[in-house]
Protein backbone atom coordinates (compact mmCIF):
# COMPACT_ATOMS: atom_id res chain seq x y z
CA UNK A 1 0.00 0.00 0.00
CA UNK A 2 1.19 3.38 -0.98
CA UNK A 3 1.81 5.26 2.40
CA UNK A 4 -0.73 7.22 4.26
CA UNK A 5 1.95 9.94 5.20
CA UNK A 6 3.70 11.79 2.24
CA UNK A 7 7.40 12.47 2.30
CA UNK A 8 6.62 15.84 3.73
CA UNK A 9 5.34 14.13 7.20
CA UNK A 10 2.13 15.56 5.93
CA UNK A 11 -0.85 13.37 6.29
CA UNK A 12 -1.66 12.02 2.69
CA UNK A 13 -4.53 9.02 2.88
CA UNK A 14 -6.38 7.90 6.05
CA UNK A 15 -7.80 4.31 5.78
CA UNK A 16 -5.93 2.74 9.02
CA UNK A 17 -4.64 4.17 12.51
CA UNK A 18 -1.92 1.35 12.90
CA UNK A 19 1.13 2.76 12.21
CA UNK A 20 0.36 6.67 12.50
CA UNK A 21 2.86 8.01 15.25
CA UNK A 22 1.68 9.43 18.54
CA UNK A 23 2.49 12.86 17.19
CA UNK A 24 0.47 12.52 14.15
CA UNK A 25 -2.88 11.18 16.08
CA UNK A 26 -2.12 14.33 18.73
CA UNK A 27 -1.81 16.83 16.09
CA UNK A 28 -5.15 15.63 14.35
CA UNK A 29 -6.82 15.72 17.98
CA UNK A 30 -5.56 19.33 18.86
CA UNK A 31 -6.56 20.26 15.32
CA UNK A 32 -10.25 18.72 15.89
CA UNK A 33 -10.25 20.44 19.00
CA UNK A 34 -9.64 23.76 17.17
CA UNK A 35 -13.13 22.76 15.28
CA UNK A 36 -15.29 21.54 17.90
CA UNK A 37 -18.21 23.79 18.82
CA UNK A 38 -20.60 22.43 21.24
CA UNK A 39 -24.74 22.50 20.15
CA UNK A 40 -26.09 25.71 20.68
CA UNK A 41 -22.85 27.26 19.44
CA UNK A 42 -22.27 28.52 15.51
CA UNK A 43 -20.79 26.17 13.82
CA UNK A 44 -17.42 26.86 12.77
CA UNK A 45 -16.73 28.18 8.73
CA UNK A 46 -13.38 28.16 7.64
CA UNK A 47 -12.21 27.75 3.63
CA UNK A 48 -9.53 24.96 4.09
CA UNK A 49 -10.98 23.17 1.61
CA UNK A 50 -11.99 25.70 -0.74
CA UNK A 51 -11.60 24.16 -4.38
CA UNK A 52 -11.35 20.87 -3.79
CA UNK A 53 -14.22 18.16 -4.07
CA UNK A 54 -15.01 15.59 -1.68
CA UNK A 55 -16.82 12.46 -2.95
CA UNK A 56 -18.95 10.49 -0.62
CA UNK A 57 -18.57 6.71 -1.89
CA UNK A 58 -20.89 4.69 0.92
CA UNK A 59 -22.08 1.25 -0.19
CA UNK A 60 -23.28 0.01 3.27
CA UNK A 61 -25.69 1.93 5.62
CA UNK A 62 -24.45 5.29 7.53
CA UNK A 63 -26.01 7.94 9.74
CA UNK A 64 -23.73 9.34 12.26
CA UNK A 65 -20.32 8.90 9.50
CA UNK A 66 -21.70 9.87 6.25
CA UNK A 67 -23.97 12.98 7.35
CA UNK A 68 -20.45 14.26 9.35
CA UNK A 69 -18.21 13.92 6.70
CA UNK A 70 -20.79 15.77 4.64
CA UNK A 71 -20.73 18.39 7.22
CA UNK A 72 -17.42 18.14 7.77
CA UNK A 73 -16.51 18.81 4.15
CA UNK A 74 -19.15 21.78 3.37
CA UNK A 75 -18.12 23.94 6.71
CA UNK A 76 -14.84 23.70 5.49
CA UNK A 77 -16.05 25.31 2.01
CA UNK A 78 -15.70 21.99 -0.08
CA UNK A 79 -17.57 21.09 -3.15
CA UNK A 80 -19.61 17.76 -2.05
CA UNK A 81 -20.79 14.73 -4.03
CA UNK A 82 -23.11 12.71 -2.46
CA UNK A 83 -23.17 9.17 -4.21
CA UNK A 84 -26.09 7.02 -3.79
CA UNK A 85 -24.39 3.67 -4.36
CA UNK A 86 -27.41 1.35 -4.43
CA UNK A 87 -29.14 3.48 -7.59
CA UNK A 88 -25.15 3.96 -8.59
CA UNK A 89 -23.92 2.45 -12.43
CA UNK A 90 -21.86 -0.01 -9.92
CA UNK A 91 -25.44 -2.29 -9.38
CA UNK A 92 -25.17 -2.04 -13.73
CA UNK A 93 -21.68 -4.08 -13.98
CA UNK A 94 -19.30 -1.06 -13.42
CA UNK A 95 -16.63 -1.85 -11.42
CA UNK A 96 -15.37 0.07 -7.98
CA UNK A 97 -12.58 1.26 -9.92
CA UNK A 98 -14.11 2.74 -13.36
CA UNK A 99 -16.55 4.95 -10.41
CA UNK A 100 -13.24 5.77 -8.84
CA UNK A 101 -11.73 7.25 -12.44
CA UNK A 102 -15.49 8.56 -13.11
CA UNK A 103 -15.13 10.90 -10.76
CA UNK A 104 -11.49 11.63 -10.88
CA UNK A 105 -12.18 12.48 -14.25
CA UNK A 106 -14.75 15.23 -12.90
CA UNK A 107 -11.95 16.50 -10.58
CA UNK A 108 -12.93 14.64 -7.50
CA UNK A 109 -9.60 15.21 -4.95
CA UNK A 110 -10.28 13.41 -1.74
CA UNK A 111 -12.91 10.14 -1.66
CA UNK A 112 -14.48 9.19 1.05
CA UNK A 113 -15.57 5.17 0.43
CA UNK A 114 -17.12 2.93 2.98
CA UNK A 115 -17.51 -0.82 1.75
CA UNK A 116 -18.18 -4.55 3.16
CA UNK A 117 -15.17 -5.40 1.53
CA UNK A 118 -11.88 -5.94 3.23
CA UNK A 119 -9.16 -4.82 1.34
CA UNK A 120 -10.65 -1.88 -1.03
CA UNK A 121 -9.40 1.25 0.88
CA UNK A 122 -5.62 0.07 0.52
CA UNK A 123 -6.64 -0.72 -3.18
CA UNK A 124 -7.87 2.58 -3.81
CA UNK A 125 -4.77 3.79 -2.18
CA UNK A 126 -2.56 2.24 -4.65
CA UNK A 127 -4.87 2.97 -8.06
CA UNK A 128 -6.03 6.10 -7.60
CA UNK A 129 -3.78 9.72 -9.28
CA UNK A 130 -1.09 10.63 -7.64
CA UNK A 131 -3.21 13.37 -6.68
CA UNK A 132 -6.12 12.34 -5.55
CA UNK A 133 -6.45 11.62 -1.43
CA UNK A 134 -8.49 7.91 0.03
CA UNK A 135 -10.68 8.20 3.05
CA UNK A 136 -11.76 5.03 4.77
CA UNK A 137 -15.17 5.70 6.24
CA UNK A 138 -15.47 2.10 7.66
CA UNK A 139 -13.68 -1.12 5.97
CA UNK A 140 -15.77 -4.67 6.17
CA UNK A 141 -14.55 -5.56 9.91
CA UNK A 142 -11.13 -4.21 9.95
CA UNK A 143 -11.14 -0.49 10.56
CA UNK A 144 -12.61 2.73 10.46
CA UNK A 145 -10.47 5.31 11.77
CA UNK A 146 -11.99 8.51 11.78
CA UNK A 147 -14.23 6.63 14.52
CA UNK A 148 -11.24 5.34 16.47
CA UNK A 149 -9.75 9.36 16.67
CA UNK A 150 -13.30 10.62 17.86
CA UNK A 151 -13.23 8.20 20.75
CA UNK A 152 -9.53 9.05 21.70
CA UNK A 153 -11.06 12.92 21.71
CA UNK A 154 -13.61 11.82 23.59
CA UNK A 155 -12.07 10.05 26.25
CA UNK A 156 -8.93 13.17 25.89
CA UNK A 157 -11.33 15.28 26.73
CA UNK A 158 -12.86 13.52 29.75
CA UNK A 159 -9.89 11.98 31.36
CA UNK A 160 -6.74 14.82 30.16
CA UNK A 161 -4.77 11.91 30.19
CA UNK A 162 -4.43 8.08 28.70
CA UNK A 163 -1.39 6.66 30.80
CA UNK A 164 -2.78 4.74 33.50
CA UNK A 165 -6.68 4.66 32.16
CA UNK A 166 -8.08 1.13 32.31
CA UNK A 167 -10.32 1.03 29.53
CA UNK A 168 -13.03 -1.75 28.58
CA UNK A 169 -14.90 -2.77 25.44
CA UNK A 170 -18.06 -4.57 25.59
CA UNK A 171 -19.78 -6.60 23.21
CA UNK A 172 -19.04 -7.84 19.65
CA UNK A 173 -15.59 -7.62 19.14
CA UNK A 174 -15.00 -9.89 16.52
CA UNK A 175 -17.35 -8.20 14.28
CA UNK A 176 -16.18 -4.34 15.04
CA UNK A 177 -14.45 -2.24 13.32
CA UNK A 178 -14.98 0.15 15.80
CA UNK A 179 -13.36 -1.77 18.23
CA UNK A 180 -10.08 -2.13 16.47
CA UNK A 181 -9.32 1.35 15.19
CA UNK A 182 -9.98 2.64 18.78
CA UNK A 183 -7.73 0.11 20.52
CA UNK A 184 -5.09 0.87 17.57
CA UNK A 185 -5.08 4.14 18.91
CA UNK A 186 -5.49 3.87 22.34
CA UNK A 187 -2.30 1.63 22.72
CA UNK A 188 -0.49 4.16 20.76
CA UNK A 189 -1.85 7.09 23.09
CA UNK A 190 -0.19 5.02 26.23
CA UNK A 191 -3.12 2.79 27.40
CA UNK A 192 -1.86 -0.38 28.49
CA UNK A 193 -4.92 -1.65 30.56
CA UNK A 194 -7.30 -2.78 28.00
CA UNK A 195 -10.03 -4.96 28.65
CA UNK A 196 -12.52 -6.89 25.99
CA UNK A 197 -15.89 -8.53 27.55
CA UNK A 198 -18.00 -10.42 25.29
CA UNK A 199 -19.12 -14.28 25.15
CA UNK A 200 -16.13 -16.30 23.40
CA UNK A 201 -17.77 -16.25 20.35
CA UNK A 202 -17.92 -12.75 20.13
CA UNK A 203 -14.01 -12.12 21.27
CA UNK A 204 -11.40 -12.26 18.27
CA UNK A 205 -8.62 -14.39 17.60
CA UNK A 206 -6.08 -14.34 20.17
CA UNK A 207 -3.55 -12.85 17.73
CA UNK A 208 -5.63 -9.69 17.85
CA UNK A 209 -5.74 -6.90 20.13
CA UNK A 210 -2.02 -7.98 21.64
CA UNK A 211 -2.00 -6.80 25.44
CA UNK A 212 -5.46 -6.66 26.37
CA UNK A 213 -7.51 -8.78 28.83
CA UNK A 214 -9.84 -10.72 27.60
CA UNK A 215 -13.14 -11.62 30.35
CA UNK A 216 -16.47 -13.47 29.44
CA UNK A 217 -17.88 -12.06 32.26
CA UNK A 218 -19.05 -8.45 32.54
CA UNK A 219 -18.41 -7.98 36.30
CA UNK A 220 -15.16 -9.05 35.95
CA UNK A 221 -14.10 -6.45 33.17
CA UNK A 222 -16.32 -3.34 34.55
CA UNK A 223 -14.20 -3.28 38.01
CA UNK A 224 -12.57 0.37 38.48
CA UNK A 225 -13.07 0.92 34.78
CA UNK A 226 -12.57 4.51 33.64
CA UNK A 227 -13.95 4.17 30.32
CA UNK A 228 -16.83 1.78 29.38
CA UNK A 229 -17.58 1.16 25.12
CA UNK A 230 -20.62 -0.50 24.37
CA UNK A 231 -20.93 -2.17 20.81
CA UNK A 232 -23.80 -3.26 19.11
CA UNK A 233 -23.97 -6.88 17.74
CA UNK A 234 -23.67 -6.82 14.16
CA UNK A 235 -25.55 -9.59 13.31
CA UNK A 236 -25.02 -8.66 9.42
CA UNK A 237 -21.61 -9.57 9.87
CA UNK A 238 -22.43 -12.71 10.90
CA UNK A 239 -22.90 -16.42 8.92
CA UNK A 240 -26.79 -16.79 8.40
CA UNK A 241 -27.24 -19.08 11.26
CA UNK A 242 -25.39 -17.16 14.01
CA UNK A 243 -28.53 -16.77 16.25
CA UNK A 244 -28.24 -15.07 19.34
CA UNK A 245 -30.91 -14.26 22.11
CA UNK A 246 -31.07 -10.78 22.66
CA UNK A 247 -32.93 -11.29 26.22
CA UNK A 248 -30.21 -13.22 26.88
CA UNK A 249 -27.48 -11.17 25.51
CA UNK A 250 -29.00 -8.08 27.75
CA UNK A 251 -29.08 -10.61 31.03
CA UNK A 252 -25.31 -11.51 30.64
CA UNK A 253 -23.72 -8.16 28.94
CA UNK A 254 -26.34 -5.88 28.75
CA UNK A 255 -24.89 -2.00 30.76
CA UNK A 256 -27.35 -1.67 33.08
CA UNK A 257 -27.04 1.02 36.40
CA UNK A 258 -26.31 -2.04 38.69
CA UNK A 259 -23.22 -2.56 36.80
CA UNK A 260 -22.59 0.51 35.58
CA UNK A 261 -21.68 0.90 39.54
CA UNK A 262 -18.83 -1.16 39.61
CA UNK A 263 -16.82 0.96 37.23
CA UNK A 264 -15.07 3.91 38.80
CA UNK A 265 -17.27 6.28 40.02
CA UNK A 266 -16.82 8.98 36.98
CA UNK A 267 -16.11 6.32 34.77
CA UNK A 268 -17.50 7.47 31.40
CA UNK A 269 -20.00 5.23 28.70
CA UNK A 270 -19.19 5.17 25.01
CA UNK A 271 -21.15 3.65 22.18
CA UNK A 272 -20.19 4.44 18.38
CA UNK A 273 -23.81 4.26 17.73
CA UNK A 274 -26.51 2.92 16.39
CA UNK A 275 -27.24 1.67 19.75
CA UNK A 276 -29.70 -1.45 20.24
CA UNK A 277 -31.69 -0.13 23.57
CA UNK A 278 -32.45 -2.68 25.92
CA UNK A 279 -30.06 -5.10 24.08
CA UNK A 280 -26.32 -4.16 24.98
CA UNK A 281 -27.03 -1.01 27.10
CA UNK A 282 -30.35 0.33 29.03
CA UNK A 283 -31.64 3.43 28.07
CA UNK A 284 -31.42 4.70 31.81
CA UNK A 285 -27.07 4.39 31.23
CA UNK A 286 -27.38 5.50 27.57
CA UNK A 287 -29.43 8.75 28.44
CA UNK A 288 -27.36 8.88 31.79
CA UNK A 289 -24.99 11.13 33.52
CA UNK A 290 -21.79 9.09 32.96
CA UNK A 291 -23.19 8.51 28.70
CA UNK A 292 -21.41 11.06 26.35
CA UNK A 293 -22.32 9.10 23.51
CA UNK A 294 -23.76 12.26 21.86
CA UNK A 295 -20.41 13.86 22.59
CA UNK A 296 -18.95 11.31 20.37
CA UNK A 297 -21.01 12.32 17.77
CA UNK A 298 -20.29 16.34 18.20
CA UNK A 299 -16.65 14.99 18.20
CA UNK A 300 -17.13 13.13 15.32
CA UNK A 301 -17.55 15.91 12.84
CA UNK A 302 -14.85 18.25 14.21
CA UNK A 303 -12.40 15.17 14.05
CA UNK A 304 -13.71 14.67 9.90
CA UNK A 305 -12.60 18.23 9.74
CA UNK A 306 -9.27 17.78 11.13
CA UNK A 307 -8.67 14.72 9.07
CA UNK A 308 -10.06 16.74 5.66
CA UNK A 309 -8.26 19.60 6.50
CA UNK A 310 -4.77 18.18 7.03
CA UNK A 311 -5.05 16.04 4.05
CA UNK A 312 -6.05 19.62 2.06
CA UNK A 313 -2.59 21.23 3.47
CA UNK A 314 -1.21 18.06 1.99
CA UNK A 315 -2.65 17.67 -1.52
CA UNK A 316 -1.69 21.45 -2.20
CA UNK A 317 1.94 19.72 -2.89
CA UNK A 318 0.57 16.72 -4.76
CA UNK A 319 -1.67 19.18 -7.32
CA UNK A 320 -0.51 19.73 -10.96
CA UNK A 321 -0.18 23.34 -11.56
CA UNK A 322 -2.80 25.33 -13.48
N1 LIG B 1 -21.35 2.69 13.25
C1 LIG B 1 -20.27 1.79 13.58
C2 LIG B 1 -19.66 1.19 12.34
O1 LIG B 1 -19.93 1.65 11.26
C3 LIG B 1 -20.65 0.77 14.58
C4 LIG B 1 -21.77 -0.15 14.21
O2 LIG B 1 -22.24 -0.16 13.07
O3 LIG B 1 -22.18 -0.90 15.11
O4 LIG B 1 -18.88 0.27 12.45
Amino acid sequence: MRAQIDSAGGLRHLVTLEGLSRETLLSLLDRAENYRRIPGQPAYEGRELAGVTVSNLFFEPSTRTRASFDLAARRLGAHVLNMDMQSSSRVKGETMLDTVYTLEAMNTDVFVIRDTEAGLPEFLIDHVAPHVSVISAGEAHCSHPTQGLLDVLTIRTHKRRFEGLKVVIVGDIRHSRVARSTAQALTTLGVTDLRLVGPESLLPDENEFRGAQRFTRIEDGLADADVVMMLRIQKERMAVDASLDDAAYFRDFGLTPARLRLAAPNAIVMHPGPMNRGIEIDSRVADGPQSVIREQVNNGVAVRMAVLAAIAATLTRHRLPL
